[in-house]
């Protein structure tokens, strides 16, 4: 399976504060991988990286085989212009973990905006495919409500919707269930089962251990900007190598 995102020794820092301490990872197609790592460890830095959310000091991503915020010429990296950075964008998912609705809009409007504005795709079809999205998330009936009527799981699974109307190659969560509410955590993580069934790219930050077993095909384990152990869930969750591993699931377990 062909490499969809390819990051090469990603380093990110703030200030005097490193973050990111040279970071490789790569995920192939249709392939989820989770990433688990204690707060603070630099997770939300690096799925920001991969959108150019946050520029990177050293390294390079590429999304499918399509360098992230620069291009190469005569050796050198130049930086892309917004523009260009913004296209980028346009083709990367990223659901938060509060949502970040419009609040002024309805749900159907929420999820036509970026193909209307940025895609400038003509409205009733926009709208078409808005209803269908809606409806795979399991909210065709909310079309016209307005956010803050609706729990936080539709308000997730809404945001799922918005993320997918640009028909991303590769979708981003962070933390997409930790402002929920315990009963409301299933739903959206059904969303996102049905999402790795039909071969979405995805990079979950998730605390979720059960859902990583069960859909990921790669775990990732980040610490302190590193990366400290990977391989597939049966490997990282139940026989980890590494002590610090070991002890992060022994907390969230
Ligand atoms: P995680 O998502 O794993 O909890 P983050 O990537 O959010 O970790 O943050 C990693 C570290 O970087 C933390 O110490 C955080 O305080 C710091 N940090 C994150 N974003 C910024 C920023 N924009 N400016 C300064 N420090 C930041
Ligand atoms: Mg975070």
């Amino acid at each position: 399976m062909s490499v969809m995102v390819d990051i090469r020794s990603v380093h990110k820092s703030y200030g005097t504060l490193d973050v990111l301490k040279g970071v490789d990872l790569q995920v192939r197609a249709g392939e989820v991988t989770v990433v688990l790592g204690p707060s603070g460890s630099g997770k939300s830095t690096l799925l920001r990286t991969v959108n150019h959310l946050e520029k990177v000091d050293r390294g390079t991503i590429s999304v499918d085989g399509e360098l992230i915020g620069y291009r190469r010429s005569g050796g050198k990296l130049h930086e892309l212009p917004e523009r260009d950075v913004l296209r980028q964008r346009t083709r990367i998912g990223f659901v938060f973990q509060n949502f970040h609705l419009f609040p002024h809009l309805t749900v159907l409007e929420n999820v036509v905006e970026a193909p209307v504005n940025a895609r400038r795709r003509p409205r009733g079809e926009a709208e078409a495919h808005a209803r269908r999205l809606l409806d795979r998330v399991g909210l065709a009936d909310k079309a016209d409500a307005y956010p803050r009527r609706l729990s936080g799981g539709q308000q997730q699974r809404v945001a799922i919707a918005r993320a997918l109307a640009l028909e991303p190659k590769l979708l981003l969560f962070d933390e997409p269930t930790s402002a929920l509410d315990p009963e409301l955590v299933g739903e959206v993580l059904d969303v996102l089962r049905d999402l790795a069934r039909t071969g979405t790219t995805m990079i979950v930050v998730t605390h979720e251990i059960g859902f990583a077993r069960e859909v990921a095909d790669t775990v990732v384990f980040l610490a302190d900007g590193r990366i400290v152990e990977q391989g597939p869930p049966a490997a990282v969750l139940d026989a980890p190598e590494h002590e610090r591993t070991r002890a992060f699931l022994s907390k969230v377990l």
